[in-house]
């Protein structure tokens, strides 16, 4: 090849920074409501009900009942790397919000033609509305202030994107159809529904223009996460479920609580929910782990259903590896999932003599 002069190098300008780091966020509407659906919960909030147009792609809304956004924080909401959570670095070794970086709302902003947000704290009589765009707060129409407008409204936020990728087009055109886009993003909010349910979260979900939700969770402090299970996912996967569940205790850092499908169940792929520390995270060593175990148990062809809730003490895992979070790193993990294995492979061996007793208990 013929020798090139080297180049020089030039910073990227800053809007070119943002909306790069803003894609290694935001991939597709499901990670948008991920980030959005973890703020609510952040905010306490027991209600979250989402609205979704073309899968999010055209409108992606999101209403909780949180503690809502002091108005004189409006102008930060969506500036990268402004937080209400994070204060200095030692912090990050006990995180117990969600997040923690202040990029999701700036990364929203970034790649959506509009973004609004109406929120209301318990303090203030009113609620405020305020618009952004690229990082920034933005008049609601051309020439108007860009001041939050107070208004009405009822404690909580409500935040709307609209036009996700409209500047990314390469992006768009790789998110082909709008109905999978809803699937995927659906699939987001039943697993958190599922976790949440017992912790007396409920959820929404439906198509913008549509009464029927496409999904419904109450938010009752009573509810079970086996009632959670048999309505989101059906009795018939419900009642085959097993109970799995490990203490802490001096000898362990951790603990586990989850459902896993017995011999008697089987489908065509694996459903995994995995939780650490109530975030919903990719655990490909403990989903394959949990697969080798099932295939001696099922027939050929056949995939188990499982639903685990780790907690790991803070300062052993890592949340702070992957953009969007959805990988996290912890200590002696390759001694957990094998213990964790290990109790699964015990309750399933007890599950096939005392079914009937089990499930009636369940
Ligand atoms: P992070 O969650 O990492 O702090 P975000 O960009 O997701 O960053 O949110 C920025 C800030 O906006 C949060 O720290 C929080 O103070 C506020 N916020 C975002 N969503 C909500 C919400 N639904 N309710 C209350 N406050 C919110
Ligand atoms: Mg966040």
């Amino acid at each position: 090849r013929p020798l090139q002069p080297a180049r020089p190098i030039q910073r990227l300008d800053e809007a070119v920074v943002n909306r790069i780091a803003a894609g290694e966020i935001i991939h597709r509407p499901a990670n948008a409501l991920k980030e959005l659906i973890e703020n609510s919960l952040d905010a306490g909030a027991d209600l979250i009900k989402i609205t979704l147009k073309e899968g999010g792609l055209k409108l992606l809304q999101i209403q909780d009942n949180g503690c809502g956004v002091r108005p004189s924080d409006l102008p930060l909401l969506c500036e990268r790397f402004a937080t209400s959570k994070l204060r200095d670095f030692s912090d990050l070794s006990k995180m117990t919000t969600f997040g923690f970086r202040g990029e999701a709302l700036a990364s929203i902003s970034f790649v959506s033609a509009s973004m609004s947000i109406l929120t209301k704290t318990r303090n203030e009589a009113l609620a405020y509305k305020a618009f952004y765009s690229a990082g920034e707060m933005v008049p609601a129409k051309p020439g108007q202030s860009s001041d939050p407008k107070a208004c009405a409204g009822t404690d909580g936020t409500t935040i709307a994107a609209q036009d996700l990728f409209f500047n990314v087009p390469q992006r768009r055109r790789a998110l082909k159809s709008a109905a999978e886009e809803y699937n995927r993003a659906l699939d987001v909010a039943a697993k958190y529904a599922l976790h949440y349910g017992a912790r007396g979260v409920g959820f929404v979900c439906k198509k913008s223009g549509s009464n029927a939700a496409d999904l419904s969770t109450p938010a009752s402090p009573n509810t079970k996460t086996l009632d959670t299970i048999r309505l989101l996912h059906g009795n018939a996967v419900a009642r085959e479920l097993v109970h799995l569940k490990i203490s802490q205790t001096v000898s362990l850092s951790f603990s586990v609580e989850g459902w896993i499908s017995g011999a008697n169940w089987s489908t065509k792929r694996t459903t995994f929910l995995c939780f650490i520390n109530d975030r919903l995270v990719d655990c490909p060593a403990l989903k394959r782990s949990f697969e080798s175990l099932y295939s001696a148990l099922l027939p050929k062809g056949g995939h188990p259903w499982i639903y685990v809730s780790l907690k790991i003490d803070p300062d052993k895992v890592d949340v702070n590896v992957h953009p969007t979070k959805r990988e996290v790193h912890f200590l002696d993990e390759e001694d957990i999932i094998e213990r964790i294995c290990s109790e699964a492979q015990t309750v399933l061996a007890g599950a096939n003599t005392s079914r009937t007793f089990q499930f009636t208990q369940a």
